[in-house]
Parts: C-alpha cells; sequence; structure tokens
C-alpha cells in the first residue's frame, strides 16, 4: 500500500467524511460531548480514521468526562507521535497517527495517577472503533 503521507489533501477529502477530514487534516476539534466514541466503552481496538493504524485499546480508555475519549496510553508506543503546540494561546502538546500524520487531538498530564498521569484526550471523529476482542499483537 502506498504510505498515507504521500496522499494529496484532494485524495484525503475525497475518501474521508467532513468531519474526519476536519479532525484529522485541518487540525479540528470535534464539540465536545459529540462524538461517537466519547461515552463508549466497548471491548476491543481503535484504529485511525485515515489510515487504519491500531492507535489505542479499549482496556487504555476511561471515563474522563472531559468530552472526548481520554486513554492512558497509546496502543504501541510508536502509534502516535507529539508535537509541542502553541496555538489558540495555550502551550499544548498534540497528537498525530505516526503512519499518516493526521491530527488526533492532544495529551494532558492530568490523567490517572496510578496509570502514569496520562490523558491522551482523542477526537472520536479521528477513530474507528473494531470490536474484535482477538488479541492480534503477533501482527
Ligand atoms: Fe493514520
Amino acid at each position: 500500500m502506498a504510505d498515507p503521507k504521500h496522499k494529496s489533501e484532494r485524495e484525503w477529502s475525497e475518501e474521508l467524511t467532513p468531519q474526519q477530514y476536519h479532525v484529522l487534516r485541518e487540525k479540528g476539534t470535534e464539540r465536545p460531548f459529540s462524538g461517537e466514541y466519547d461515552e463508549f466503552f466497548e471491548q476491543g481496538e481503535y484504529v485511525c480514521a485515515g489510515c487504519g493504524q491500531k492507535l489505542f485499546a479499549s482496556d487504555a480508555k476511561y471515563s474522563s468526562g472531559c468530552g472526548w475519549p481520554a486513554f492512558t496510553r497509546p496502543s504501541m508506543g510508536d502509534a502516535v507521535a507529539e508535537h509541542r503546540d502553541t496555538t489558540h494561546g495555550m502551550i499544548r502538546t498534540e497528537v498525530t497517527c505516526a503512519k499518516c500524520d493526521g491530527h488526533l487531538g492532544h495529551v494532558f498530564p492530568d490523567g490517572p495517577v496510578d496509570q502514569g498521569g496520562l490523558r491522551y484526550c482523542i477526537n472520536s471523529a479521528a477513530l474507528e472503533f473494531s470490536g474484535d476482542t482477538t488479541d492480534n499483537k503477533g501482527e
């Protein structure tokens, strides 16, 4: 498969829904409490809506009350990339998909202390849920 990092914005806009495009390619943020995975706690994997890369597992998801899906950690250390983000008058750490560079959300240091203290605050629109509970870690 072609490297998704080389995809043109036109190709992305044809493949993604307008909401997915806005979040993944324009670094948009869905309205809080609006996303389909905010209060969603099935067992399975969350993959990138842009490229299908595994990003987060349901066992790292928790109810933060912030209005977006929250995770304590990515499914693998190299699944996501982190970048300093100084837009909107704040200093935040942006989280992107390491495979396609799509914007996912931000990571904040206010997560559950006993699970590492991080809150990966991720837009539902950047994710697709795969309900298969089979453990495919060997892939
Ligand atoms: Fe991706």
